[in-house]
């Protein structure tokens, strides 16, 4: 069987989070190294490796998971100010995680264009 990623464990509560979010469709933590006053980690629920996975997925599970990321943004009371929400896939992104992860990143003036 495939190794678990970081955020299988996490999700599976194998490793500690500091978690800020829970529902059926969606767990979100607070990021480790934080980019922002804000950066919090919306995991889906579904296993999503990455975007390519997304082509083969029903449209309902991945709008469900795009709902999910905005409650958690309002859950953090950045919906009135404003947040950033950042997917990165693949090695040019420096994804680091192989399974699918917004970035929701707020709480201050953000720049463009990123890094
Ligand atoms: P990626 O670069 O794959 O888009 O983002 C992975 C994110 O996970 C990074 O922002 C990194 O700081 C965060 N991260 C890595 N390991 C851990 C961990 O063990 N716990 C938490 N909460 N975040 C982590």
């Amino acid at each position: 069987m495939e190794e678990k990623t970081l955020f299988e464990k996490i999700l599976a509560g194998e490793i500690p989070s500091e978690k800020v979010y829970e529902d059926d469709i969606v767990y979100a933590f607070k990021d480790i190294n934080p980019q922002a006053p804000v950066h919090t980690l919306v995991i889906p629920k579904t296993k999503w490796r990455g975007f390519p996975d997304f082509e083969n997925s029903s449209s309902e599970a991945i709008g469900e998971y795009m709902k999910g990321i905005a409650r958690v943004a309002k859950e953090l009371g950045l919906e009135e100010g404003g947040y950033r929400v950042v997917f990165n896939w693949g090695d040019d992104a420096q994804q680091t995680v192989q399974y699918v992860h917004a970035h929701i990143i707020g709480g201050r003036q953000l720049t463009w264009p990123p890094g």
